[in-house]
């Protein structure tokens, strides 16, 4: 193993907001002005702009935005009327909501195994757990890797079932040429402002090429408004702000630069991890064939991974477990039945993954910190 070189301490946080802040205040300050101004603050131009513009960065004809990433979930099942009896199939590792959705509507969410190299669903178990309850498959792109769709949707037209995508992790990410969220009936994206295009606040949005679903997410958002005060469905109150669409119509701009820069720190992770000799004691994050990978986290896989996090604060880095839990062993989800040892390849991931920083603005430097002190930590055990 190489001997580590920097010897300088520097701080490096997980994530950094102000440093993208600093470089874009002006746009998102006029911005915020603009909507003042107008004094509109529901929906509106401002929401309208930002839904064409996500549309056609997805290439879906629809794009309808609403209060969060978890009302994105929530607003598609609603949509296809996925309610009590309906199983819709999920992974067990990701993030809560991908699951909360569908228990909130009142179905069940039935879990399958993931692919321990990519973290995302895998599609052979994916297949073989559709019954006849089965109205929906929810892949997740996680960490910014598309799932394994070709397989999924052949699967789900198979049996026809529909697929929402749960792409609130990978916006900007592609699978073989094609935008996350454009692939399933519906694609779902969070802006909660730690994902790869954040809002001050929170905020969501769902893709769709269909019309009549779309027409559907526009009246269900607006507790199944019709026309105004005529009621033809059970809605709930979940818009996208005027001042968050303003604001993320500002940062929109910039997110294909900062994808590129994500995925450029993914390759200098990986240059690094080579040159200090540590691929023996890490599985780096991997990128498939006609994968486009927006990084949203560069998450690795190490033994003695506590002890490993703890030197790291130590020495100034941040790092976060995504997801210390499978969804299957969390107690809200204990009526479902599941127990340890049900989905072995999702457990294993939970006790081993570490989210390196990888935001756009981390510099070459403090990249190579982060190694040579992961490189340190290896050389004393
Ligand atoms: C963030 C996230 C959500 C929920 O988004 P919110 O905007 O926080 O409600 C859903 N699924 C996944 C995989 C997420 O990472």
């Amino acid at each position: 193993m190489a001997k580590f070189r920097s010897t300088l301490a520097l701080e490096v946080p997980l994530l950094d907001l102000k440093a993208q802040f600093a470089t874009i205040q002006e746009e998102v300050m006029a911005a915020v002005e603009r909507v003042m101004a107008s004094q509109r603050f529901i929906l509106g131009t401002e929401v309208e702009e930002l839904e064409a513009q996500i549309a056609s960065l997805i290439g879906s004809r629809f794009a309808v935005g609403c209060a969060s990433g978890s009302d994105a979930l929530i607003l598609a099942l609603m949509a296809l009327g996925v309610g009590p009896g309906a199983e819709v199939i999920t992974t067990p590792f990701t993030f809560f909501a991908s699951a909360g959705s569908i228990a909130r509507v009142g179905a069940r969410p039935v879990f399958v195994d993931i692919d321990p190299a990519t973290w995302n669903l895998d599609a052979t178990a994916v297949a073989s757990a559709i019954t006849t309850n089965t109205k929906a498959i929810m892949p997740v792109h996680l960490f910014g890797l598309a799932a394994e769709m070709d397989e999924i949707m052949r699967a789900a037209d198979a049996h026809g079932v529909a697929v929402i995508e749960d792409a609130a992790q990978a916006i900007g990410a592609q699978h073989r040429g094609r935008a996350v969220g454009s692939m399933g009936r519906l694609g779902c994206f969070s802006f909660f402002p730690t994902k790869n295009l954040g809002a001050a606040g929170d905020g969501g949005m769902i893709t769709t090429s269909d019309d009549a679903l779309a027409a559907r997410l526009r009246m269900l958002r607006v507790h199944g408004e019709r026309t105004r005060y005529h009621y033809e469905l059970l809605g709930v109150n979940s818009r996208l702000d005027a001042l968050q669409a303003a604001i993320l119509g500002a940062k929109l701009r910039h997110l294909s630069e900062w994808n590129t820069a994500r995925r450029r720190n993914a390759d200098r992770y990986r240059g690094l991890f080579a040159q200090y000799g540590l691929n023996g004691f890490v599985t780096l994050p991997v990128e498939p064939a006609g994968a486009f990978h927006v990084y949203h986290q560069f998450t690795i896989r190490v033994q003695r991974r506590e002890a490993l996090r703890e030197f790291l604060k130590q020495q100034g880095v941040g790092t976060e477990i995504y997801y210390p839990l499978s969804l299957h062993e969390q107690p809200a989800f204990a009526y479902l039945g599941y127990k340890r040892g049900d989905f072995p390849e999702a457990e294993a991931a939970s006790a081993e993954v570490v989210s390196l920083p990888i935001y756009p603005e981390l510099t070459g430097e403090q990249q190579e910190y982060v190694v040579a002190q992961i490189a340190r930590f290896f050389e004393a055990s």
